[in-house]
């Protein structure tokens, strides 16, 4: 087991048409045993990470260590980590058996009887048992996947690296082998980097998220502090599905409104919070699906008036589809509030579920009735720390 440690690591390719920033100043500690998971839009850069670490791809700029030690020009098999990738990448030639003991068999001295040995304990933790004298095409795709995982714990690596392992797996298969991902973790307690596009994948096994955009940390933190205290709104749209609802907005006295539709009373409470951090008049103002309540006949002052479009019956809730202001507003509420399509309603939502981010800078500025400078961020990543002393 082992930390990982990102130091300002930039990675550019830079072929003879392009030069591409794929990772810029990248800085984040990952603790011995912790689970992380790399999350982002196709092309943020999160594979990229993943393979400086694997040291498939050399550094730009800045430092990698891998148990305090200095990796950036110490090759892949000298790094003690081991890698799952999406293809699985298995010898089709050899049987499950040999795919798993071919990297103790090149890269350590153990005995025929001990790489035997420890095969067979993997196949076990992965329920592969009776697979061992299989070939890899006669398994189906979760079978090559076990295969494939089952061979990275035979290495007893110091660190595991998973790129979007699940990805080749039908939804229900994915969600039974997320919780195996995480059986395993919590059994062996190895420091594992996980890249996935799949913001649920991310919230359900990770200890810590690290969400990337265009090359760029967006932030660090818990499942629930991404959730209830996004940094910004790329964080807030990105994580949550349906995904946070937004409209810009102005202060006006102990109003926010968008001079159309939208008028919302906040308590003076609200407007002192917000004002401690801004004293700007423009805002995007969020707020989540399942903290909007739908209600046919409210007229009070914080009631605002929309038209549904679509109702999606999902079975435990409702996916009501409101139409405000000509822009979509999306609502999770229980089942038996049941509106009828093209009927009017009223919205409202309680302080605590507001979100504001700076119309400029689109940073989060108040989370319900905090702000989001004053909120605890634990294990931040080292950059922030830094900015923290010394801004
Ligand atoms: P995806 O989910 O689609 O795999 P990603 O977040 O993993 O995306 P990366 O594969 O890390 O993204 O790519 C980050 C950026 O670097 C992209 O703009 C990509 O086109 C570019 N890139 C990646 N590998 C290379 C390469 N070998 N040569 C040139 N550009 C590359």
């Amino acid at each position: 087991m082992a930390t990982v440690e990102f130091d300002n690591v930039t990675k550019v390719f830079d072929d003879s048409a392009n030069t591409i920033v794929a990772v810029e100043e990248l800085d984040l500690e990952i603790q011995d045993g912790e689970f992380i998971v790399f999350v982002g839009p196709s092309g943020c850069g999160k594979s990229t990470t993943l393979r400086m670490a694997a040291g498939l791809e050399t550094i730009t700029d800045g430092q990698l260590r891998i148990g305090g030690q200095v990796v950036n020009n110490v090759s892949p098999k000298d790094r003690d980590i081991a890698m799952v990738f999406q293809s699985y990448a298995l010898y089709p030639h050899k049987t499950v058996r040999g795919n798993m003991a071919y990297g103790l068999e090149l890269s350590t001295d153990l005995t025929e009887a001990e790489i035997n040995s420890r095969v067979e304990e993997a196949a076990e933790m992965m329920g592969i048992e009776d697979l061992l004298d299989k070939k890899p095409a006669s398994l189906s795709g979760g079978q090559q996947q076990r295969v494939a995982t089952g061979r990275a714990i035979v290495r007893e690596p110091e660190v595991f690296l998973f790129d979007e392992p699940l990805s080749n797996l039908d939804a229900k298969l994915r969600k039974h082998m997320r919780t195996e991902l995480s059986r395993i973790h919590s059994e062996l307690d190895i420091t594992t980097i996980y890249v996935t596009h799949d913001q649920e994948e991310a919230m359900t096994m990770s200890d810590r998220i690290v969400i990337l955009n265009d090359g760029r940390l967006q932030q660090v933190g818990e499942p629930k502090e991404v959730y209830y205290q996004p940094a910004n709104l790329f964080v807030a749209d990105f994580i949550g599905s349906p995904s946070m609802n937004f409209l810009d907005v102005e202060l006006e006295g102990n109003r926010l409104t968008n001079d159309r539709s939208f008028d919302f009373e906040v308590t003076d409470e609200f407007v002192d919070t917000l004002r401690s951090v801004s004293d700007g008049s423009e805002f995007t103002f969020g707020v989540r699906p399942e903290n909007v309540r739908v209600d046919e006949d409210v007229s009070d002052s914080r009631a605002v008036k929309t038209t549904v479009e679509v109702v999606e019956v999902i079975g435990s809730d409702n996916f009501i589809y409101l139409d405000l202001d000509g822009k979509e507003f999306r609502v999770r509420s229980p089942s038996y509030v049941e509106p009828e399509e093209g009927e009017e309603v009223t919205i409202t939502f309680d302080d605590e579920a507001i979100h504001l981010f700076d119309a400029k800078t689109s940073e989060a500025l108040v989370h319900g009735t905090v702000t989001h400078e004053s909120m605890e961020m634990p294990n931040p990543a080292k950059g922030e720390q830094e900015r923290a002393v010394s801004d």
